[in-house]
């Protein structure tokens, strides 16, 4: 699932018909309205998907340091 990033929507990228390129990468929306807001100001919603990436790493590295190292599901 790619996510709408104007209005927080999932859209399906298998199904998605609009969808734009912005610096080499693929954005879906779930309608053209949406599409037509995000290109006319792409980096104030990218801005807002990086604060929240930049936050997922932040506890993804927090607990490798609790844990000493990354969890493994298939084991030796
Ligand atoms: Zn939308």
């Amino acid at each position: 699932m790619a996510k709408d990033l104007v209005c927080g929507m999932d859209v399906d990228e298998k199904t998605a018909k609009i969808k734009t390129k912005y610096q080499g990468q693929t954005y879906y929306f779930c309608a053209l309205h949406c599409k037509e807001v995000f290109e006319k100001e792409p980096e104030k919603y990218l801005k807002k998907k990086r604060l929240f990436t930049r936050f997922l790493d932040w506890l993804s590295s927090d607990r490798e340091k609790e844990h000493g190292k990354p969890p493994s599901c298939c084991g030796k």
